[in-house]
Order: structure tokens, then sequence, then C-alpha cells
């Protein structure tokens, strides 16, 4: 049998055999003792991957896109005026999302490869009357960090609530969502916190869930309000047994080991290891000549790399070509650069050896 390819995309990722073996396991009923402790401590390791220890976390079956709904479906009431402050395709999405909810949207998107000027967040912030805002911390279609503390401190300064769309970074960039001061920080498990997808994951701070508590009127969507899911949260964290929705019994316990596996690195060590791998896999690029999407190194994302197609390269042919060298990489996402550029992911467990065979299949593939 030939070796599996190692898969190096913008999510899913590669996952540790001790989270994989998790999967495998007999499925436990979702009130047996054995999985209520699971259950419970993925709670508690949430709130210290996430760097917020008095926040709300949330565990729920679904994706990415369901952790955004869950924020915006809690916090928006009709007509509150919301900004987006939008860094590529997840950007957008956001603020389509939040417009069901009767959100009145105002949208910032920056040029693409870049972040929306912090002078031009700020200037918007006061000069409007915003309950909310929201930013994407990677936008895994451009490969752009956002600096998550200036915008955590721009809604402080302004008292407006901050949702961080953290679906390619939590578990990988650095975060510190109280110290930050950022209210909501969403994400997906398939990402850099290393769980086969399925999970989306949210942690609240305490002035979101007031907000949330305070609604004039019922939360527009059934299987995300909050008032269905807090008490059992807070029924699991307290070890008890309790059922709304059948929980993945599975990937919660998957969640458990791999959080384990996030606090046993150490979130600074494992926030320098992102920074280190992505450094180097950025410098074997432009070795290679190559360029890329952000427009310069303060605005790359350490969780993936965006580099333009060298000169004369046919994109999918070089796909195909690293693929035969035994990777996994994507092609690119952002509609109007799509056939420009690809992506290649590097987060979770991803180690120098992953790295060295990235590079190397990419320059078969250009031989
Ligand atoms: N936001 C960002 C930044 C993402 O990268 C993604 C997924 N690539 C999403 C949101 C949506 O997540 P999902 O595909 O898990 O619904």
């Amino acid at each position: 049998m030939s070796e599996r390819k190692l898969l190096m995309i913008p999510g899913p990722i590669e996952f540790d055999p001790s989270v994989m073996e998790k999967m495998s396991q007999p499925t436990l009923s979702h009130v047996a003792p054995a999985f209520i402790e699971s259950f419970g401590r993925a709670l508690e390791m949430m709130r210290e991957v996430w760097l917020a220890p008095s926040g709300q976390p949330f565990i729920v079956a679904g994706s990415g896109t369901l952790a955004m709904d869950m924020a915006g479906a809690n916090l928006i009431e009709p007509n509150d005026k919301v900004l987006v402050i939008s860094t590529g395709y997840f950007g957008e999405r956001y603020a389509e999302l939040l417009k069901r909810y009767g959100a009145n949207v105002t949208f910032l998107q920056s040029e693409v490869g870049d972040v929306v000027p912090l002078e031009t967040v700020e200037a918007e912030l006061a000069s409007g009357n915003y309950k909310l805002m929201t930013f994407t911390h990677v936008d895994t279609s451009t490969s752009v960090l956002v600096d998550a503390k200036a915008m955590g401190a721009l809604a402080q300064k302004y008292n407006v609530l901050s949702i961080l769309d953290g679906v390619c970074s939590v578990a990988g960039e650095e975060i510190r969502q109280e110290e930050w001061g950022i209210d909501v920080v969403v994400t997906a498990s398939q990402k850099a916190v290393g769980v086969p997808p399925g999970l989306a994951l949210v942690v609240a701070s305490e002035k979101a869930m007031n907000v949330w508590k305070n609604r004039k009127t019922p939360v527009g969507n059934y299987y995300c309000d909050w008032s269905l899911w807090l008490p059992i949260m807070q029924a699991y964290e307290g070890r008890k047994p309790s059922y709304f929705a059948t929980p993945p019994v599975n990937l919660i316990q998957a969640l458990e080991r791999s959080l384990e596996l996030i606090l046993e690195e150490g979130m600074d060590s494992r926030f320098l290891r992102h920074k280190r791998l992505a450094q180097q896999f950025r410098d074997e690029m432009s070795e290679l000549g190559m360029t890329f999407i952000p427009k310069s190194e303060a605005v790359q994302a350490n969780t993936l790399t965006a580099p333009y197609y060298p000169k004369d390269v046919n994109g999918g042919e070089l796909l195909g070509g690293v693929g035969a060298a035994g990777v996994i990489i994507a092609g690119g996402l952002l509609p109007s650069h799509k056939t420009l550029y690809f992506r290649v992911g590097h987060m979770g467990i991803v180690s120098d050896e992953h790295i060295e065979r990235t590079v190397s299949a990419i320059k078969t593939a250009l031989k």
C-alpha cells in the first residue's frame, strides 16, 4: 500500500494518533459517567486554551459557520448596528449571516492582502453608535493576520462588543481573550484545535452573556439559542448528565485529548512553534522566488501561507505535482485571485518534518 499523503491544507489538518484513537473507540452513552467527565474537562480546558478564565465555553455539534452563527444569533437583535471588518471571504460571510438576524451592517473591506487600517476602524467606531464589531483573525482565503490585541482595545475604548472569528487561528495564533478584552472567540475543531471536523466551539465573556441575558426579543434561531445550551454546558461542567440535543460523543472525547496535548505543550510554546514554522516555510518559498498575498510580513498569518504561483507555472499542474509527491495542498479561495495563488496550512501538530516534506514536494513539482 502506498504511503498516505500528508494533509497540508488550511483545515482539516493532520491529527495526533491519540486524538484519532478516541474517534474509533466504541461510542458511550451521552450520559455515561466517563463521557460526562470528558465533556466537563473539555469545557474547563477550553478556558485555558482561549486564555479566558471567566469565559463561558460552548461545545456544539457543527462547523465553524455554526459557531459564527451562534454568536450572531444570541447577540444580535433587529436593527442593531454592527461593524464587520473584513480581510477576505469569511468577513463577507459574517456580514451576510448577521443580516439574517436583522443587523444593520456597516462593512469595512480591506484591500486584498492587507488589513483595514486601525485608524479607519477607529474613525468608524467613533462616528457610529455600534453595538458590536466582528473581525476575522486569520482570513483563510488571504492568510492575512489581523492585530487582535489592537482590535480588542478599540472595542473596549468604544464600549462595543467584539467577536473574533478564530476558525483559522485559535490554538495557533496568539489570542489572550480576556486580557485583550475580546468578548466572543469562535472556532471549529478541524484546524489548530486538532480534532476532525464536526465541532463548533465558542467562548463568550461575562459581558457578552449579560448582553444576551438582557435581550428584548427572543433568539431567532432554535438550535443556536444559548438559553437551551447554557444549562447543558453548566450541567456537564458540574459533572451532571443533561440533554438538549445529542452531543457528538467521540468528537468531544477527541477534543478532550487534543486540548490536553495543547496544554501540555503550553500556549506560549505553541504560539512560538507556529510562528517559527510559518517563518521557515515562507523563507523557503521566498527562496524559490515566490511572493505572497499578504502585502507585508506584519500581516502574515502563522497558521497558513498563501503564495502566488511562480511566473509561467500552471496552478493546477503544480497542485497535481505536489500531490503526486505525497503532499496535499490547497488552491486559491478568494474569487478575484483564485487562479493566481495556492494555500498551505501549517497548524496544529505541524512539525519541522511536515514543513520539510511539503517544501520538498513543492520543489519536486516545480522541477
Ligand atoms: N471562518 C474562517 C476564518 C474559516 O477559515 C472558516 C473555514 N475555512 C470558516 C469561518 C467556516 O468554518 P467551517 O467551514 O468549519 O464552517
